[in-house]
């Protein structure tokens, strides 16, 4: 199978130089890959010139259906992918982790896109600013995607997740994508593009796909476009070293090497249910994906004293796992991706040894089940122990990529701590303990170099999502040695490919631009009332000013019995007596919002169809009895949903008599579109 690159709509191999790759099972040849010959300027240019305006002209709801749709088109075909997948050396559940894995991030983002973006081609980031006196300059930010394109690197160890994890948030953002798979496991990639393509789902120029090398891609980047890059940390450095990454300030995400920990801590002892949950998850963090993954404990940090059990009990654990073929059923571990990688991790455990000692494991001497142990890239899980972690280094610096990990032991919170931040940077620690204060400790002691902890007992155990699997809703990345990068952690990934820009003008001009009434703004009050308007025919600004009521104490007293809310000041002018917020008896914030709705609703059967929602409530000024309160109603802003309905944000202001400010709020409605 000779793989071609997806580019500008087709698929070509036009360079001459062949690479083969092969098997990591068998180290048969599996696909053939020609490097070169493609023109990478014009592949930028195809993705900024087609596939940007594509996608910028749809809203985020609709980009959001078109990751639904490509999921569930994925969904049905992942079976070919497994297959697929078999010759990179994973096992079954290796396989559901990229390939399910990936399209539940296309899912997330889906779901996620309609429920927590509006459906727009902008954001409105933050509430407006005041920024005079008088109230006629306003600031408001704003996001919009950026004008370049999303140039996705990816590693070989998540073909498929690696691709869609980064290009979810890319496309719901409105950013076309050129992913660049690594080579050694590109047919899967390949694979996935192919499906991506068939369905014909992302609008032209949204993707491209290079297979091989990206050529001279780096040097027609522009400050539109944003590097998304996961990887070694050698190949990272020299990339962001790339002249024009500098001098066009190119946005780079990086996703490196990363020594990431595992923390038993002290209360964790053997015999507790969170010593147990230690061990299963270091075993299995060792052994899933043969430990190609960048998120795979590479440290086991334990108390001194719980070091000998530790190290026993992943013996036993350890004992259990057949390696051999990943195709069969009883194989537990594969292969790592290829000879070249087998030996660069024997490389990387040598220098381990010169600190530590293999006590579980023999990589001269091990059982492979299936397949020959010397044509495949077959490894052991080792593990290794360091007596003196305090002043080695290499545990803490060297990133061997496969089933391997080594336990260090510790005396004292402080010190496990320390040996945590030794990885100067990691993507996630795993933290054991069933003491919160222990964990805060940890928590606030190790968060600063990681970019995310999981806090692991026996309260969590069963549903906890697991030390290395990455959730599209939080964010993936770490500091310093991961790279510095952030990835996912749901709508945060999205602005990585969307600029933020400060707006600064008067309120009438700023509302027309964002589509967003502002206060200050014109205002529209028609003879109707705006409830009487169906979603298109009700303008933005559109307002309703309320008759008055009077607030009385019968109506405090009443709403009191009523609901049960007899907080002391709504019921006791004794009790308020010096009280810092309240002058005497006040009326119930509740009772003032639910005269608001009874003075600004229009009651008759219409265009409204719900009130689903109140945000940002603030109650300004207490109420007392006597005090007079009335209401301003007014359309802010409007967000098609269906064809049946659409989501209208009210501007709500209750105001006293003396128009001051009682509370403000947005009201949230949905409204029939004209039948
Ligand atoms: P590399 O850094 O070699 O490759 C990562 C990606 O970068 C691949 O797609 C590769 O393509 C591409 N690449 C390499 N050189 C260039 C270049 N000059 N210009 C543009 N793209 C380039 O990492 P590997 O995937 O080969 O893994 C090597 C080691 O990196 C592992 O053994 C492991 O230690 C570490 N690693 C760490 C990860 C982490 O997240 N912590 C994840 C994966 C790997 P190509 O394959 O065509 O060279």
């Amino acid at each position: 199978m000779r793989l071609e690159s997806f580019v500008r709509g087709s698929w070509m191999s036009p360079g001459q130089e062949l690479a083969e790759i092969r098997s990591a099972v068998t180290s048969d040849v599996v696909a053939e890959v020609a490097s070169g010959g493609l023109d990478m300027g014009e592949v930028l240019a195809y993705a900024r010139q087609v596939g940007g305006p594509n996608l910028r002209r749809l809203t985020f709801h609709q980009r959001a259906e078109l990751l639904k749709a490509l999921a569930i088109y994925l969904s049905e075909r992942k079976e070919q992918l497994y297959k697929i997948s078999y010759q990179t050396g994973t096992t079954r559940s290796d396989n559901f982790i990229d390939v399910d894995g990936g399209i539940g991030t296309l899912f997330v983002y889906a779901s996620k896109g309609r429920r927590e973006l509006p459906n727009t081609t902008f954001l409105i980031d933050g509430a407006v600013e005041p920024l005079s006196k008088g109230g006629s300059f306003v600031g408001q930010h704003v996001m919009a995607p950026m004008h370049g394109v999303a140039v996705h690197i990816n590693a070989f160890n998540f073909p498929c997740w690696g691709m869609l994890e980064k290009l979810a948030p890319a496309i719901l953002a409105g950013v076309p994508v050129v992913t660049k798979p690594a080579t050694i496991t590109s047919y899967v990639a390949h694979a996935l593009v192919r499906m991506i393509a068939e369905s014909r789902i992302l609008p032209e120029g949204a993707l491209q796909c290079i297979i091989g090398s990206t050529g001279d891609l780096f040097d027609h980047l522009t400050c539109q476009d944003v590097v998304s890059f996961t990887g070694s940390a050698d190949t990272a450095q020299k990339l962001q070293r790339h002249p024009v990454i500098a001098r066009e300030s190119v946005r780079f995400i990086a996703e490196r090497d990363s020594l990431n920990a595992a923390i038993l801590a002290p209360d964790a002892v053997p015999g507790t249910p969170e010593f147990d949950l230690f061990i299963k998850e270091v075993a299995k963090e060792m052994t899933v994906k043969a430990g190609q993954k960048c998120t795979a404990i590479r440290r086991a940090i334990a108390p001194n004293t719980h070091v000998p059990a530790v190290i026993e009990a992943l013996r036993e654990r350890l004992s259990r796992v057949t390696v051999g073929n990943p195709e069969l059923e009883n194989v537990r571990m594969g292969p790592v991706v290829g000879l070249g990688q087998r030996r660069d991790v024997l490389a990387q455990v040598a220098k381990l040894r010169s600190e530590a000692d293999i006590v579980v494991g023999d990589p001269e001497n091990f059982a492979v089940e299936g397949a020959d142990r010397e044509r495949g890239a077959f490894i052991p899980p080792l593990l290794l122990h360091c007596p003196d972690p305090i002043r080695a280094t290499n545990v803490h610096s060297v990133e061997a990529f496969g089933p391997v990990c080594t336990v260090m032991g510790y005396d004292g919170l402080d010190q496990g701590i320390a040996l945590a931040n030794r990885g100067d940077g990691s993507l996630v620690a795993s933290i054991y303990t069933y003491d919160p204060a222990v964990a805060s400790d940890l928590v606030f002691g190790v968060g600063a170099f990681h970019g995310r902890l999981v806090l692991i007992d026996r309260d969590c155990a069963k549903e906890q999502t697991g030390h290395g699997s990455p959730m599209p809703h939080m964010v993936h990345g770490g500091p310093g040695r991961a790279g510095g990068g952030e990835e996912l952690g749901g709508m945060r990934g999205v602005h990585h490919y969307m600029q933020r820009t400060a707006l600064q003008g008067s309120p009438a001009m700023l509302s027309r631009v964002t589509q967003s009434w502002i206060k200050g703004a014109p205002m529209v009050q028609e003879g109707r009332h705006p409830f009487r308007y169906h979603f298109e025919d009700l303008a933005i600004g559109q307002t309703f000013i309320s008759k008055e009521r009077t607030i009385t104490l019968e109506d405090i007293e009443h709403f009191a019995a009523f609901t049960g809310d007899t907080f002391y000041a709504h019921m006791s002018e004794e009790a308020t007596k010096d009280h810092p917020f309240f002058p005497g008896r006040v009326a119930h914030g509740y009772l003032l919002l639910s005269f608001a709705a009874g003075l600004f609703v229009d009651p008759d059967l219409g265009p409204v169809l719900a009130n689903y929602g109140l945000d940002s409530l603030r109650f300004i000024k207490p109420v007392q009895p006597g005090e007079t309160i009335k209401v301003r109603l007014t359309a802010k802003s409007k967000s098609p949903r269906n064809e049946q309905y659409g989501e209208v944000r009210w501007d709500v202001e209750i105001t006293t008599d003396k128009d001051e400010t009682v509370a403000t709020y947005d009201l949230l409605t949905m409204n029939a579109v004209r039948p």
